[in-house]
């Protein structure tokens, strides 16, 4: 039997409207969980120095990435209800400005007001404000990178480099998962960059390391291998 138009139009646009509910509240399949090492953001700022000359020297949190496998940088910027200070309770405050300050401007508020509201909303359904910033708090004490690194003989130096499998089997040992490391390149005078091959012509950091959990941000669980970091390109660990 032939659909009337008018039938038809109806379905498309319950579709669409479908579509949309599903992307705004951001549906997803499994966590990141971020954290970054303070000396190489502040390396890599050439152009707006951190605010403090000397950056901690321990892993921070970057953030809680409620994420998809086909994009993990999807789903973000939610309509969940947007960052309330006064939901953040003054011990939780506290906690946080050790284990998740703002690294590179100082304004801790604002870091994880930009987090939330980014990355939180699109699992209020699972995580409330409070107990994303809490749940994350806890992940930081358990799985302590800094500690795990330092056990294994990798210690910041200007000067030693290491490959991708050193620094991520210490971590897969001490966890029992596979975690994701996130690099940057660091600007190269333009003189050297042309005279040497793309390859060599930079060196890479290690600014992040990444552990990732399931859909409940309760079960740590492996991370499948994007590209965070060249191949075949050591990795500096700077203090
Ligand atoms: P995302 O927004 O996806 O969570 O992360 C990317 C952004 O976070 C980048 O713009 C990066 O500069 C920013 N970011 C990473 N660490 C910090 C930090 O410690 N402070 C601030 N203000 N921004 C940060």
């Amino acid at each position: 039997m032939a659909m009337s138009k008018s039938s038809l139009a109806f379905l498309v646009l319950a579709f669409a409207f479908f579509l949309c509910f599903i992307m705004s509240t951001g549906s997803y399949d499994y966590f990141q969980f971020v954290q970054q090492w303070p000396p190489t953001n502040c390396k890599v700022r050439i152009k707006q120095p951190c605010s403090n000359p000397r950056p901690l020297q321990y892993f921070t949190i970057h953030g809680l990435w409620p994420s998809n496998y086909s994009n993990p940088r999807m789903p973000s910027n939610c309509t969940g209800s947007q960052f309330e200070w006064r939901k953040l309770y003054p011990h939780m405050r506290s906690k946080l400005k050790i284990s998740w300050p703002d690294v590179e401007s100082g304004n801790d508020t604002k870091f994880w007001e930009g987090e939330w509201n980014k990355h939180g909303t699109c699992s209020v359904e699972k995580l409330n404000q409070m107990q994303y910033f809490e749940r994350s708090h806890a992940m930081w004490r358990s799985y302590n990178i800094t500690e795990i690194l330092k056990n294994a003989s990798i210690l910041p130096s200007a000067t030693q480099t290491w490959t991708y499998s050193d620094i991520v089997s210490p971590i897969q040992k001490a966890t029992k998962r596979t975690p994701l490391l996130r690099c940057k390149s660091l600007p190269q005078p333009k003189s050297q960059a042309k005279s040497q091959p793309k390859r060599q012509a930079r060196s890479q950091l290690l600014h992040e390391v990444v552990l990732c959990f399931d859909y409940n941000a309760l079960v740590h669980i492996d991370c499948n291998r994007t590209a965070g970091c060249w191949n075949n390109v050591d990795i500096k660990f700077p203090p």
